[in-house]
């Protein structure tokens, strides 16, 4: 169909009562609608699903939706359902309906009554289900949180890999993915998993001018230092961000000694008492959510005020996504984490369960993180570059929102170390980590730097007049003004770009800052906050008891589940 023939501002004040398309939404909308394959990357809360929505309900046939949780569907469904006077406009396809419930939903779609069709990607993978389908005629297939398909992204579901086999059954219907994940490498596996090389791509930018970064060095003093925090911003409402549930109720349990209302939230709660802890947040009964990442997925409160990392998460895509619920509205946002060496090689102890290939997909990711946190350039130039989208730190929307930026160091001059570095990369034919970079520079050997010992000797010790911390800073800052690529696919190799080629020949002034030298902390006394506001043990427990007692009667159940 040609997308030129529907006026489609029409449809959109129709179906969705909006005036204007947001952002890229109407040229994703053509796209679909002209029936090419399409991939979508766009922020949470950039209207991804208006994109798929709309053609739907404007081409002939029933679009498939797969979606990973049946929460994110239902919501969905029920937004269609209230746009239109056909409840069976727009059906969920899952395990729990009953034989009944599957055969209404086959009528509907057989009378072309159906628009949307959610399934969970496990359904669609059952045999009687795509023998239906097969037999329907279908507009397109959506893969909602396309991500799921790769190992590289925050949330993989290895029933997403059967998806595009499962399409092909279907017969020649075009294809979208979508996600809100930013990162090169796992977009590249959408799109060769989806085997849609060719697709039409629209990625919007995942800058976001209203927030602002912020890393604190995590010390025994955390909890009295968000203690503080919260209490400068008063009545705004904020999460808080544990690895552990056990984290998650001390936090909350320390918060509300302290006179700050705040609940858990975390997957050992049961479904009664999360539900009631995310009303109580959503309706403003209380300031603080503390929660485990259970917390989150789908939740659209607009004006939280705060994101609090107290462990730093274990990808930065987990801490983009994290932080980006703060702010939602357009207004302030504060994303303050704390972080410590410690915590790093908690989560990669952790990691070191896993299958091989998972454990150095882990690592790979976590470098990155401390790579976040220990560096001083601009925070939000970082994070964007790990997006694989550039941004300028001097006139750049949110430029100054950072940390680093309010807090600059020292900047010197490091021109000829730059071309160093990179000469170190081409000679060594480009087989090297920073690890190898930096140990031939300081003039250490390991075993990958001997297989390459006539190439590296030239460069051998000749950087020892600064320590490793300086190199590994160095390379960073290379890294995001895109001298040197970093193939994440390789675990960290370093390859020269052609920006990187041209700096050798003609190399320009490269102005670098030192990376944060954190203390070394640990946190293992989660008490120690209360203790140092004076408070002592027994007080303590006696408050805890009363506070449960109150929190309880306020929630109607016994004190024993709060
Ligand atoms: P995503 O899936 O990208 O995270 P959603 O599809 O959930 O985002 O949309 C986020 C919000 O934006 C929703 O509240 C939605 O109603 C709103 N929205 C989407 N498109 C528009 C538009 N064209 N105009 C105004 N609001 C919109
Ligand atoms: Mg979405």
């Amino acid at each position: 169909m040609k997308a030129t023939e529907i006026d489609l501002h029409k449809e959109l004040k129709k179906y969705f009562g909006f005036n204007n398309f947001k952002g890229l939404q109407e040229d994703v909308v053509r796209s679909i609608i002209s029936g090419q394959n399409t991939f979508v990357i766009m922020p949470t809360g950039g209207g991804k699903s208006l994109c798929y929505q709309l053609p739907a309900l404007v081409l002939p046939g029933t679009a498939i939706v797969v979606s990973p949780l049946i929460a994110l569907m239902k919501n969905q469904v029920d937004a269609i359902r209230s746009l239109s006077s056909e409840t069976g406009i727009a059906h969920v396809l899952n395990s729990s309906l009953t034989k009944t419930e599957i055969a209404q939903v086959k009528k509907d779609i057989t009378d072309g009554v159906t628009k949307l069709l959610y399934v969970a990607p496990e359904s669609l993978t059952k045999e009687e289900y795509t023998q239906f389908l097969n037999t329907v005629p279908i507009s397109f297939v959506a893969i909602d949180e396309a991500h799921c398909i790769s190992e590289w992204g925050h949330d993989f579901r290895p029933e997403y890999r059967n998806l595009r086999n499962i399409i092909s059954q279907l017969g020649d219907v075009p294809i979208i993915g979508l996600t809100a994940t930013a990162t090169p490498k796992v977009q590249e596996d959408i799109l060769k998993n989806l085997d849609m090389p060719d697709a039409n791509t629209f990625k919007a930018s995942f800058n976001r001018p209203n927030l602002y970064y912020e890393i604190r060095p995590k010390q025994k003093t955390v909890e009295s230092d968000i203690i503080r925090f919260i209490r400068q911003h008063k009545g705004k409402s904020g999460v808080i961000y544990c690895l552990s549930r056990k984290k998650v109720e001390e936090i909350a349990q320390v918060l509300q000694v302290n006179g700050i209302s705040a609940v858990p939230y975390h997957a050992g709660l049961d479904a009664k008492t999360r539900a009631k802890h995310q009303d109580m947040f959503l309706m403003e009964d209380v300031d603080v959510v503390v929660a485990t990442i259970a917390f989150g997925m789908g939740i659209d409160k607009p004006d939280v005020r705060f994101v609090i990392h107290h462990d730093i998460p274990k990808s930065l895509e987990s801490y983009y996504q994290e932080t980006g619920r703060a702010g939602r509205d357009g207004g302030e946002g504060h994303c303050l984490a704390y972080y410590s060496y410690k915590d790093i090689e908690k989560l990669e102890k952790f990691m070191s369960g896993k299958p091989v290939a998972e454990q150095e997909i882990g690592f790979a990711l976590l470098q990155e993180v401390v790579a976040y946190a220990e560096t001083s350039m601009s925070r939000r130039k970082f994070l964007l570059h790990y997006f694989g989208e550039e941004f300028d730190e001097e006139t750049g929307e949110g430029a100054d929102m950072d940390d680093n930026v309010r807090n600059p160091k020292k900047k010197t001059e490091a021109k000829e170390q730059v071309v160093t570095v990179l000469e170190v990369v081409r000679d060594t034919k480009q087989l090297y980590k920073s690890k190898e970079i930096i140990f031939t520079l300081t003039g250490k050997i390991n075993a990958v730097i001997k297989a390459h010992r006539t190439d590296a000797q030239p460069f051998f010790g000749t950087g020892k007049d600064f320590d490793e911390k300086h190199w590994m800073a160095l390379i960073r800052q290379v890294l995001v003004e895109g001298y040197l690529d970093k193939d994440i696919e390789t675990y960290g190799i370093l390859k020269l770009t052609p920006k990187g080629e041209e700096f050798i020949k003609n190399p320009v002034s490269f102005l670098m800052t030192e990376d944060h030298n954190y203390e070394e902390t640990d946190d293992e006394n989660t008490v120690t906050a209360a203790k140092s506001s004076g408070v002592s043990d027994e007080v303590l427990a006696g408050m805890l008891k009363d506070l449960r007692k109150k929190v309880a009667k306020k929630l109607g159940v016994p004190p024993f589940v709060v």
